[in-house]
């Protein structure tokens, strides 16, 4: 087996998986490195929603890009996602209508399904959510959630299938400079050379980072996810809904109902932490809140919890780009969104290792270079905490 390629990737998550998928379509030797196995980090664990609806131009269109992927996944990556359309909703409150609106402006520009509706039509679509606290709702009928191990796994496969190498249960330990450029890795199963390496390690970024000696500010999300049974008086499904209002979000799996909170979710714990167990209060809080949208859930039960880490940065967003020795790309600090835009930014950073910079979408705003420079990414939506 060979231990010399173009590019090592640390990190079997969706994005490890995405780059590497994205260079091997290119002739690009590839290694990957993941310290377990696919999905172990934040992809395995992930809510998958699916919906393009974000307050910055740049999220929102890797977000659109990426879409076509999990519309037409068997075409243009092979095997399945899982991606189940479910329409989607974005509530807020009042004082976000306007904002609200001109986001929804900036996606229909962009070309995404998307336009307001008002409370009738929340009740047609979703007749068991309680809207009276919603004057205008945006809604992406073509939405939903896909199965994130099962897009890693296939993103990964039809890489391996490429040429690339997946070196499981390795965790990189130091990475190899020569003459101040990159030259490789070293982990639990030896060395590997290349002289490009790709941090996307996840909630463990920062500890790669730092083996370059690059100190970028970067910390731990974790993020808990319960999954209630549907009173089979609520429907066979429903959309996705994230509602700003109770800072939550929804959607259904199968006879289930996933929900997360935007809230309390704790910060710069060590990424190995528990991440099977939810926090104290969680499954109460949750299950208020579901039952104050969808009054209906009342008569549900609880099925099970679990909770998982990603990375996050100062502005919550992610870090794409170069910085460090030469050699040294970043494509890390998703902050709890990553999921969703994982295929176009895996096209991306395989324009930027191969042809100097990304064409499909332009990642500029996302260089970790943003934080020296107080150029850190604002988005339209301001203080939905309150
Ligand atoms: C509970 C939860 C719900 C979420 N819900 C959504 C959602 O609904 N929609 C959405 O878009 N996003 C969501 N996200 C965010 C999204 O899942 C993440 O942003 C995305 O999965 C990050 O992928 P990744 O490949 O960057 O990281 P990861 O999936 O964490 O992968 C990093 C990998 O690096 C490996 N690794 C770490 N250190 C080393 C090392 N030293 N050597 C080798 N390998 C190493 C890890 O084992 C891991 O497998 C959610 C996240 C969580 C935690």
């Amino acid at each position: 087996m060979s231990t010399t390629a173009d590019v090592i990737v640390i990190g079997g998550g969706v994005h490890g998986a995405s780059i590497a998928f994205h260079l091997a379509r290119r002739g690009t030797k590839v290694i990957v490195m993941e310290r377990a196995f696919v999905g172990a980090g934040a992809t395995g664990r992930s809510s998958g929603l699916v919906r393009m609806h974000y307050d910055t131009e740049a999220d929102a269109r890797l977000a659109w890009e990426s879409f076509r992927y999990f519309q037409n996944w068997n075409e243009m990556v092979g095997g399945t996602c899982g991606f189940t359309r479910t329409g989607f909703i974005q509530l807020v409150k009042t004082q976000h209508v306007e904002t609200l609106k001109r986001n929804t402006a900036m996606h229909q520009r962009i070309g995404i399904p998307t336009f307001l509706i008002g409370q009738d039509d929340l009740k047609r679509l979703v007749p068991h959510m309680a809207v009276d606290d919603v004057e205008v709702a945006a809604y992406e009928p073509e939405s939903g959630y896909a199965m994130p191990s099962d897009a890693a796994n296939a993103l990964m496969n039809a890489a391996r299938e490429k040429g690339t190498r997946l070196v499981q249960n390795c965790s990189v330990t130091g990475v190899l400079l020569a003459g101040g450029k990159i030259a490789g890795v070293q982990t639990t199963q030896g060395e590997f050379s290349a002289p490009f390496v790709v941090n996307a390690a996840g909630a463990w970024a920062d500890r790669i980072n730092r083996m370059v000696g690059l100190d970028l500010p970067y910390g731990t999300w974790k993020h808990d996810v319960m999954m209630m049974w549907r009173p089979k008086e609520a429907g066979v499904s429903h959309p996705a809904v994230i509602d700003f209002p109770n800072l939550m979000y929804f959607r259904p799996e199968g006879g289930l109902t996933l929900v997360g909170l935007e809230d309390a979710n704790p910060q710069n714990e060590d990424p190995d932490g528990d991440a099977d167990h939810v926090s104290e209060g969680f499954v109460e809080r949750a299950v208020d809140r579901i039952c104050r949208r969808m009054p209906i859930m009342e008569k549900g039960g609880l099925h099970s919890t679990h909770s998982g880490y990603d990375g996050i940065t100062p502005d919550q967003h992610a870090i794409i780009g170069t910085a460090g020795p030469e050699g040294f790309y970043l494509d890390c600090g998703h902050s709890g969104t990553g999921f969703k835009i994982a295929p176009a930014t895996g096209l991306c950073m395989s324009e930027l290792i191969l042809d100097g910079a990304a064409r499909t979408v332009d990642i500029s705003v996302f260089s970790p270079k943003r934080f020296a420079e107080g150029k850190l990414i604002k988005g339209n939506y301001e203080n939905i905490w309150q």
